[in-house]
């Protein structure tokens, strides 16, 4: 006869941001869950410039302590070194990311329905038939599991998502900590066609301490190094340096027979900046409440699944993200001298007050919008488009498919 496997409700592999939260959003339910985590310590390895928008308040409970700093100003330099100031309602939070992901498992940790498995590696997964059901097998470093709901938190290059046919295009992310003599209340983006996939980024964390990284599509070392340069900054000065993988482009597909994909795994994260934090907690909301529904309806299909969370994500933070991605696609073709004709015609109209005003961290849609309707921007973008038809095509595609 052989061993029982232990049984869950749910199993979420990934104990970082997206895992943490989730299981936090359902350790108050009858619902037995088991997370799995590869490294032995939440948080750990620190990836983040912890830059997140003011919506990080409204979307959850933050303890005080995880709060560092809170800038005012968004300083963008161009490639010519020109740059301009934009400053408005936002003033975003500057976190402690490794407190952040911890808060929420020491929370979930605490409920007697809730099992970490710290140092355990997902390796694969089966669908196994009990009766009329179908359940989850999965397999593990240590041993193996069934479960009724698989849900992927686990980053970019997510192993479940893999399992499943998703493969995330992902840039490279680093970044050091070190002390400087910066503005505290200003976040600095330096934008390059050599880093055109993303962009050079200086976070005050307060206490004079500084988080400057990139990311970049390519030869991310030799681009960081320029960079350093360019800012004058001695990596051997660092305090600590970390490092990690974006995933750019839209929001992929996340919904599956018994399985959700989360966070960085279903690509989330804004093509803009990078940032994924906001997108995931949002979306992490509709998945706890999609998985309550499968348990209520006992039914874990796909069809249940699509139309409980991955509609949902795709009306609300999946069209956001399409915006996000297609401003990446324009920005990372803009020149050295669009990007001076860009800062020009934003300091000589009134679109730095438009970007003031209506500038959304995480949701640009009616900000686009709004620019759409001043001649000068309006001037700009169709002359830039005419000097590059291709991307024409791919903006397109982009919307449509
Ligand atoms: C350099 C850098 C800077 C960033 N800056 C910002 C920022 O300023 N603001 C912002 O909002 N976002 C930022 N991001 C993005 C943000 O960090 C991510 O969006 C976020 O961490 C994604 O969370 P997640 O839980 O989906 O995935 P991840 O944080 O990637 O976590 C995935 C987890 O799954 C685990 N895992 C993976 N495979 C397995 C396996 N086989 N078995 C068991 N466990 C496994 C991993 O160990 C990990 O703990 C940045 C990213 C990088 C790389």
């Amino acid at each position: 006869m052989s061993m029982q496997k232990p049984q869950y409700d749910v199993c979420i592999i990934g104990g970082s941001i997206a895992g943490n939260y989730l299981a936090y959003l359902l350790s108050s339910s009858n619902l037995n869950i088991l997370i799995i985590e590869e490294h032995t310590e939440i948080g750990l390895p620190f990836q983040c410039a912890g830059i997140i928008s003011k919506k990080l308040t409204q979307l959850i409970n933050v303890p005080r302590e995880i709060i560092l700093n809170r800038v005012k100003i968004a300083k963008l330099v161009g490639p010519s070194g020109r740059s301009i100031e934009l400053s408005g309602e936002e003033e975003p939070y500057i976190v402690d990311r490794i407190a952040l992901d911890k808060s929420f498992y020491e929370k979930s940790k605490a409920k007697s329905n809730v099992t970490y498995n710290l140092g355990e590696k997902f390796k694969n997964f089966r669908y196994i038939k009990k009766n009329t059901n179908t359940l989850v097998e999965i397999e593990t470093s240590e041993g193996s599991y069934i479960t009724k709901i698989l849900v992927g938190c686990d980053g970019p290059l997510s192993p479940v998502g893999k399992q499943v046919g998703v493969r995330n295009k992902n840039i490279f992310g680093t970044q050091i900590r070190i002390k400087g003599n910066w503005d505290e209340n200003t976040a600095f983006m330096y934008f390059d066609p050599r880093w055109k996939e993303s962009f050079g980024w200086i976070v005050p964390e307060g206490n004079k301490t500084y988080r400057i990284g990139m990311g970049a599509g390519r030869e991310i070392s030799e681009n960081f190094k320029t960079y350093l340069g360019i800012l004058n900054v001695e990596i051997k000065k660092k305090i600590s340096q970390q490092g990690g993988l974006i995933p750019i482009g839209k929001m992929n597909k996340c919904a599956f027979d018994n399985i959700l994909l989360v966070g960085d795994s279903a690509r989330q994260v804004k093509a803009t900046t990078g940032g994924g934090v906001v997108m995931l907690l949002s979306a992490a909301k509709l998945a706890a409440r999609c998985i309550m529904r499968c348990f209520e309806l006992n039914d874990f299909s796909k069809k249940v699944i699509k139309k409980n969370y991955e509609k949902p994500c795709k009306r609300s933070i999946g069209k956001q993200l399409t915006i996000n991605y297609l401003i990446r696609l324009v920005l990372q073709n803009l020149d050295k001298t669009d990007f001076d004709d860009l800062f020009s015609i934003i300091e000589d109209t009134k679109i730095g007050e438009i970007i003031s005003l209506h500038g959304d961290m995480d949701f640009p849609l009616s900000l686009v919008l709004r620019l759409a309707r001043n001649s000068s921007f309006l001037k700009f973008i169709l002359r830039f488009l005419k000097k590059n038809p291709t991307l024409v095509v791919q903006l397109v595609k982009s919307l449509i498919f």
